[in-house]
């Protein structure tokens, strides 16, 4: 049995941004990673101004290796309803107060490769990362966790003080230790498909965003990374959202002018409803969790900013509950607190522009 002074269940942002703000203090930390790294992870990979702030603060200078072709875009192109004027998107350029409060943010839309920066935030982070682990069992005992994986056929232990759960919305570690019946998770499939052809959009410097309810009961999206044409759509439980891909797809072809020779990747993937409902879980005793494990992600999915922030948290959390002996989760608590707000305060406002029928934004 290998010991560690933390453990951490993931390597996306929360987990780099958790890892990052502990090793410089000296904590043994370690990162147990299911996918082999670099992985795939479905994702638009817009880094947003507050994001290239944070990485570049903790993190350093964003490597132009993991930028993708077109490195930038100026903000999102929003469509409202399937009959707004093609040439009348709502624009919302970057920076913008809708998406951050922080004053003098600078910065476009970063279009980046989520597998190279996953790992190159992992990298800088210093923490030993173990990838390609499969989680067998997690237990709490007289205040250390014991978690048990297995790794190229061997069963392997580790113990810790503390362990975070940065393992995205589906996560075990949230299921183990802060499942509650009473309160369920509505779960929300996405799906994708990448186009190599052409469209009668500026795809070379606007993301775009439609919110009609026909072509997504979330909203649909559709942007260029590298050589292909990416087209996002989502639905709630229960519905297919391949069937509002299907349809959002007819209209971009109908309407935009959308020519996709050949579809040669699709994906799905699943969020939940948390941060709609405010049901963030942020832990219990020396057990903490950060990202979308907990719940955070705001509006239009911008869930790499809110995980960056609350993994940079939650390690605070741990070192200054060693410093001071005070209960972790009290101390991280209120450290998200204003996150947590922020989240609160833009899905309200959104709901209350979409129930009332209006354009978004204006
Ligand atoms: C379609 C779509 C588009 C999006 N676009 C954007 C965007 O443009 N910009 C933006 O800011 N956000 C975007 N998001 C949100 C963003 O991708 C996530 O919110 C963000 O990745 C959350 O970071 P995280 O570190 O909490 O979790 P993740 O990035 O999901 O990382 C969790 C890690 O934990 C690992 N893991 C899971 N279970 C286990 C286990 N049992 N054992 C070990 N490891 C495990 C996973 O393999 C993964 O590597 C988008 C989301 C979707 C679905």
């Amino acid at each position: 049995m290998r010991e560690f002074d933390v453990c951490i269940i993931g390597s996306g942002p929360a987990g780099a941004g958790a890892a990052k703000s502990l090793t410089g203090s000296g904590l043994k930390t370690v990162i147990l990673e299911k996918q082999r790294l670099p992985r795939y992870k479905m994702c638009s990979g817009m880094l947003f101004p507050e994001a290239q702030q944070i990485i570049r603060d903790h993190f350093g200078r964003i490597p132009e290796e993991i930028l993708s072709d077109p490195k930038e875009f100026n903000g999102i192109r929003v469509y409202p309803t399937k009959e707004t004027p093609l040439d009348s998107p709502t624009e919302i350029p970057m920076p913008s107060r809708l998406f951050s409060k922080l004053p003098d943010l600078a910065g476009c839309l970063l279009n980046v490769s989520r597998g190279g920066l996953d790992s190159w935030l992992c990298a800088q982070s210093d923490a030993n990362v173990l990838d390609g682990c499969r989680l067998l069992d997690m237990s709490l005992d007289n205040g250390h966790v014991q978690v048990r994986f297995e790794r190229d056929g061997e069963t392997l232990e580790i113990k810790s003080r503390f362990l975070v759960g940065a393992d995205g919305g589906q996560s075990r570690v949230r299921r183990v230790f802060l499942s509650d019946p009473s309160k369920p998770i509505m779960q929300i499939p996405a799906y994708e498909e990448h186009y190599i052809g052409e469209v009668d959009l500026d795809v070379e410097n606007w993301f775009y965003a439609f919110l009609d309810p026909e072509l997504s009961q979330g909203f649909a999206s559709f942007h260029k990374k590298d050589n292909r044409l990416i087209t996002v759509s989502g639905a709630l439980q229960g519905n297919s959202a391949k069937a509002y891909l299907n349809r959002f797809r007819a209209h971009l072809e109908s309407v935009h002018g959308l020519r996709a020779e050949e579809c040669v990747h699709s994906y799905g993937i699943v969020l939940t409803d948390m941060c709609f409902r405010g049901d963030f879980r942020l832990g219990r005793e020396n057990i903490l969790l950060c990202g979308e494990a907990a719940g955070f992600m705001r509006f239009f999915t911008e869930g790499i900013t809110t995980a960056l922030i609350t993994g940079r948290k939650v390690g605070e959390s741990i070192l200054e509950s060693m410093k001071t002996g005070r209960q972790p989760l009290e101390i991280y608590a209120r450290a998200v607190a204003r996150e947590m707000d922020f989240i609160m305060e833009q899905h309200k406002q959104y709901s209350e522009i979409q129930s009332a029928g209006d354009s978004l934004f204006v």
